[in-house]
């Protein structure tokens, strides 16, 4: 039985372990460190250094020295709200050969460590990771030399760590989890060994390091009234040096203050001429972090309004992350979910642990636990009139699959194009395009081709969609690869909020648009009618569809849109239409029997 890893490739550290003789154990590199800063040195000459010592160069060489590289991955690095201090392009690497280094470094503890070579492992990533991301972080363990066997969400992992020596209870716990740049919460359901996901929710882009950032802000505007970057910090390697003493200052202390009440601030050489020496207090800090932490009450509300729940019917909320030992932190959630949150996992190692635990799940060497996952954010495809359609919807348990059968809504169309969709909002427009297919089919008449869509979402969360003419049975197959994804991954968050914030305008725009697509089509079938056989009808019955007709046109092409005023002009003209259809069924009959008579 060869030995799977668990790795916690995470924004700040990275740790990695396995299950030993039953027991799952974090690795130590030859210094006895379990924690790996996720950092990476790359000298111009090529040596490329991780870890502590990468750390180190952070202050002499920034621009080359890479770090919270998982902000970037599976990213185009124009994208997003976070720009680094560093230059991957100038560095000659991207975001995947990066995280790669660090798992081969992580491979290489572990394989010091067990005086063995191994090739698999179980990654870690936030539950609000996209395909692209999942993507890319398996491509980034692949090109460090591991087959990745399962991409597990990180609070996942928290749970399964908090839940192993629980095995035989039933409980629903939230896992809280505030790292260095991510937040995630979820909600689960343990009952018998069996981990059900329920609910998911968070924001890619908010942790520790954006509290860093503020604070920095906040000593640099106390250092006195020559800023401090504007003197001697001319060249654009210095200034980002500076900031990056200063941003490292502000996360020492920021943690001294978590059990603190004031702490001095020193940095000696800021820049040649300035000592720098500052007092804060853990209220300055609070103040700075609370707009921040306050971001996260909304994605747990909404979690729990996913999953169902009340406050008080969930049993634990488990904190895990480095941020959360902020006593901010732990009173704010104490507040959200009206409970003291449960602080028994250490939070940097949480998350490890539960990566190990679902690695040696799958290697066999640990039996009696099963995990299910949940898909975080809807997948579907664009139907006619440029509206989302839903195959599977989001907090759907993964593994799955699910489809559905399409047609083609214009007469002699030579091909369907599937645009796979990735959001929470009703008009195509609105949610993110995964990918695109175009099946092709034989022509004829609406409604006479059928193409079956199917989508599995496998148990790394990554998405194949699979496209069938019934009629030649032909299929078409759409991996969805990351170069292929064109996601705005800043705005992950957002899409759940905006489909909130929306979600009036958002249906009202569905319905009108189903209104409209229905006005089309009757006044086609109208039109047609009329010319086959309006001459058989009274002069009444005539005037009286062209009104309504021209009702339905007036109101289609009104703006603002009244979707209930185009219903009811629909109805009335397909009200109006009743002896119209009669004479077409008889004319049908007719043709049909005198077809059979010749
Ligand atoms: P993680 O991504 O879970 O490793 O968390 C790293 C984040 O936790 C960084 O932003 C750290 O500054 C923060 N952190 C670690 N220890 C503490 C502490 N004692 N108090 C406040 N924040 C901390």
């Amino acid at each position: 039985m060869s030995p799977i890893l668990g790795i916690d490739l995470g924004t700040t550290n990275s740790l990695v372990g396995v299950v030993d003789s039953g027991f799952p154990i974090l690795l130590a590199d030859v210094d006895g460190n379990r924690l790996t800063p996720s950092v990476v040195h790359n000298a111009v000459d090529g040596t490329v250094t991780i870890g502590v010592k990468a750390l180190r160069q952070r202050v002499l060489d920034p621009q080359r020295t890479v770090f919270s590289v998982k902000r970037l991955i599976g990213r185009r690095a124009s994208e997003g709200e976070w720009q680094p201090p560093y230059d991957l392009a100038t560095i000659g690497k991207t975001p995947v050969d990066v995280s790669a280094d660090i798992l081969r470094h992580l491979k290489c503890i572990a394989e010091r460590a067990l005086e063995t070579e191994v090739t698999r492992a179980v990654i870690t990533v936030p539950a609000y990771f996209n395909d692209a991301q999942r993507n890319a972080t398996k491509r980034a363990g692949e090109l460090a030399g591991l087959t990745v066997e399962r991409i597990l969400s990180e609070p996942t992992a928290a749970a399964l760590a908090y839940g192993l020596n629980k095995l035989e209870d039933q409980k629903k716990i939230a896992v809280y989890d505030l790292g260095g740049g991510t937040f995630d919460i979820s909600i689960l359901e343990m009952s018998d060994g069996v981990f059900q996901v329920l609910a998911t929710a968070g924001d890619t882009q908010l942790g520790g390091d954006d509290i860093d950032r503020a604070f920095a802000d906040w000593i640099l505007e106390r250092s006195g009234d020559t800023p401090v970057l504007n003197s001697n910090a001319s060249s654009a390697s210095l200034r980002t040096g500076v900031s990056a003493l200063l941003s490292e200052a502000a996360e020492t202390a920021k943690k001294k203050l978590s059990t603190l009440d004031e702490v001095t601030i020193e940095i000696p050489f800021l820049n040649s001429q300035k000592h720098l020496s500052i007092r804060a207090t853990r209220t300055d800090l609070e103040k700075l972090a609370l707009p921040l932490i306050e971001r996260t009450r909304r994605h747990c509300l909404r979690a729990l309004t996913d999953a169902n729940l009340k406050p008080t019917q969930l049993d634990e909320v488990i904190l895990v992350g480095g941020s959360t030992r902020m006593p901010l932190v732990r009173r704010i959630v104490g507040e959200i979910f009206g409970k003291e949150p449960n602080t028994s996992q250490n939070p940097d190692e949480a998350v490890a642990m539960g990566a190990v635990i679902q690695a040696g799940i799958l290697s066999g060497a640990l039996r009696n636990v099963v995990l299910l996952d949940v898909t975080p954010l809807s997948l579907g495809i664009e139907t006619f009139g440029g509206l989302m359609n839903i195959i599977i919807p989001r907090n759907t348990t993964i593994p799955c699959k699910a489809g559905e059968m399409f047609t083609n809504a214009v007469t002699n169309q030579r091909e369907m194009l599937i645009r796979v969709l990735q959001g929470e909002r009703e008009l195509a427009k609105d949610n993110w395009e995964l990918g695109r297919i175009a099946v092709p089919f034989l022509p004829g008449p609406k409604g006479s081709a059928r193409v079956g869509v199917q989508f599995s979402l496998d148990a790394n969360g990554i998405l194949q969609v699979l496209a069938r003419d019934t009629a030649t049975n032909t299929d078409m197959v759409l991996e969805i690869q990351s170069s292929a994804v064109d996601v705005d991954d800043a705005k992950v968050e957002q899409m759940i909020s905006e489909s909130v914030d929306y979600a009036f305008d958002d249906m009202n725009e569905r319905i009108w648009t189903e209104a409209r697509l229905k006005g089309e089509e009757l006044i086609n079938a109208v039109e047609e009618a009329l010319t086959q056989c309006g001459s058989l009808l009274n002069e009444d019955e005539l005037l009286k569809i062209k009104s309504c007709a021209a009702q339905v046109r007036e109101v289609m092409n009104h703006a603002p849109h009244d979707a209930r005023k185009l219903k009811s002009a629909n109805q009335s003209l397909d009200d109006a239409t009743q002896s119209l259809a009669v004479l077409l069924v008889e004319r049908a009959m007719e043709a049909a029997l005198e077809r059979k008579l010749n």
